[in-house]
């Protein structure tokens, strides 16, 4: 069995110890990298379960590291840490790819929570295919999701997707035509519940559709509904 590692990216010594010292009780063993270069070298040069990364970094930043691992990696799961709202909304802009974010000053509790639920995802796609229901392929109009392979091709082209937006279209595609609030794409897609956090579902919507949709400022796969939420469309084009 393969031991499970996170790395940790942080130069504040006080808040990598903290976080190390939490997160060591959810793993095997937790690696710190105090700046930007020996994050970016151990990130893109070994396996992790998870990497907490520290948006501002000497070195490389988050942003830069995020997106060298995403080249490599499109599934490893990625926790950002920023330190201030506007920084977040910084990152949720430049749409990096992280699997979600943390503001500091954030609780223990909260950090914690996040990557138990990271993890439990990735333990949930390791096992192996669990009783066959939801390992057959998804056909919604052009997209076709197969789960068994985390694959989704769009008219026979193959998408790249996070494991974040796979998940999220995957759920979209079974539901067809159902209403999600963001509240409930957090709980079901995300796997915990949590308030102030519904700017990280619109981000991950905009990649998705950025990825799958013909225009993506007309969408017609993943359609807002106005006030509630968002809903997935199979409807085929006129
Ligand atoms: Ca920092």
């Amino acid at each position: 069995m393969n031991r499970r590692r996170i790395l940790v990216v942080e130069d504040e010594q006080d808040i990598a110890e903290l976080v190390a010292l939490h997160l060591s009780d959810l793993c095997d063993e937790v690696v710190v990298a105090a700046d930007g270069h020996e994050g970016l070298r151990l990130a893109t040069s070994q396996d992790w379960a998870l990497i907490c990364l520290d948006l501002r970094l000497p070195g490389p930043d988050g942003l830069e590291i995020c997106r060298a691992v995403r080249r490599e990696r499109a599934y490893q799961p990625i926790l950002m840490l920023t330190s201030k709202s506007a920084e977040l909304d910084r990152v949720l802009g430049l749409e990096t790819g992280a699997d979600d974010y943390l503001t500091k000053p954030f609780s223990v509790l909260e950090l914690v929570a996040r990557v138990r639920a990271i993890l439990r995802r990735v333990d949930n796609l390791q096992k192996a295919p669990s009783p066959e229901p939801d390992t057959s392929a998804i056909v919604a109009g052009e997209v076709t999701i197969d789960p068994s392979r985390r694959e989704v091709l769009l008219d026979g082209e193959h998408v790249d997707l996070t494991a974040r937006e796979f998940d999220l279209l995957e759920h979209f595609a079974r539901n067809p035509g159902r209403v999600f609030r963001r509240a409930d794409l957090l709980d079901k897609v995300w796997g915990y519940g949590h308030e102030g956090y519904e700017h990280t579902v619109n981000s991950h919507i905009n990649r998705l559709r950025a990825k799958i949709e013909r225009d993506p400022s007309h969408p017609e796969k993943i359609v807002t509904v106005w006030g509630v939420g968002y809903k997935f469309s199979s409807e085929a084009r006129v």
